[in-house]
């Protein structure tokens, strides 16, 4: 975990290390759960703090981080390849990490789902003359308003220049820079156009925010995500990697099968729990209050989705009522 994101996250859990100036609880809740639009995040002054930080991966490959969504890169003679992008005030911070690694200029952009913490920056990207490329549903959730269960917030469409201009439906697979990049969507997990992206010769994944690692997960109910396409999108993820495999999250620190493995069985329980519950009759409070992550939350309970708030949206998603209380 960055510091930034820690910071972020310690101003979620109350802390007292981020200024007051910050205001606004809500929207840092939002911002951290990847769901606030780029315009709110600009809003929030404390992104101009914000170092990225560069693992580089060898073959050209590194992962960023900074607020948000972690980036993929790779770079190359043949130009630069980006797996989201953040928020619109960190472009110029990333365009100065990528020219660290290569003078080679951002030609593709791939969005590995809609939320605002991983396509912020595209509207920068775009007017630079990148090519943006995402699942069809998230051209039609950016190029149209979105109501958010979270809060129920409205985001406004993002601007034309922002939409990915190059959709798939299966998936599509980029030949660069020596590379196999295949990008391959998964049904609804997240939300219903999450892709995930695997460099085939150098075994790296980039599993977008199908994977929080060591934290409970979001997934966004509203946008068609779902408990057990969160589980069915880890399986995806754990066939394709091997005990070398370096996997990039949507958000957490670079990761292994292992810890694939390790969010995977968590999903599988708490998921299995809650539906006997509701089987039995348990109302949301009721299953809140019985606990059914408990012995888990050491492992997965420090970030911004608390035990009550992840048990919740489990409970909402497999009991089809869809909405979050925050
Ligand atoms: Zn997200």
């Amino acid at each position: 975990m960055s510091r930034n994101e820690m910071r972020v996250e310690r101003a979620l859990l109350g802390g007292r290390s981020v200024r007051p100036a910050m205001g606004a609880v809500g929207i840092l809740i939002v911002a951290a759960m990847g769901i606030v639009s780029a315009q709110a995040a600009s809003a929030q002054q404390d992104l101009s703090k914000v170092e990225i930080e560069t693992i580089e991966l060898g073959s050209g490959l590194a992962m960023l981080r900074g607020v948000g969504g972690n980036i993929g890169v790779s770079v190359g003679p043949e130009g630069v390849f980006l797996i989201d992008d953040q928020f619109a005030p960190l472009t110029d911070k990333i365009r100065a990490a990528v020219s660290k690694l290569s003078s080679a200029r951002i030609r593709f952009l791939l969005n590995t789902h809609w939320h605002g913490d991983h396509t912020g920056g595209n509207e920068n990207l775009g007017r630079g003359g990148v090519l943006i490329m995402a699942h069809d549903r998230v051209r039609a959730r950016l190029s149209t308003d979105q109501v958010m269960a979270a809060g129920s917030r409205k985001i406004p469409a993002a601007p034309p220049i922002a939409w990915p201009v190059l959709t798939f439906g299966d998936g599509i697979t980029l030949h660069l820079n020596g590379h196999t990049i295949e990008v391959r969507h998964v049904g609804p997990a997240h939300t219903d156009g999450d892709s995930i992206v695997r460099f085939v010769e150098a075994d790296v994944l980039h599993l977008g925010d199908t994977f929080f690692s060591g934290i409970y997960p979001f997934f966004d109910t509203s946008s068609g995500g779902h408990i057990d396409g969160m589980i069915a999108a880890a399986d995806r993820g754990l066939a394709l990697a091997g005990p070398g495999t370096r996997i990039i999250p949507g958000h957490g620190p670079l990761s292994t099968a292992e810890d694939l493995k390790k969010t995977r069985e968590m999903l599988g329980s708490v998921s299995d729990r809650v539906r006997k519950m509701i089987g039995e009759g348990l109302d949301k409070e009721a299953v809140i209050a019985a606990r059914p992550t408990r012995e888990f939350d050491a492992t997965f309970g420090g970030g911004f989705m608390t035990p009550d708030r992840f048990t919740g949206i489990v409970y909402d998603s497999l009991s089809g009522s869809g909405h979050l209380n925050l």
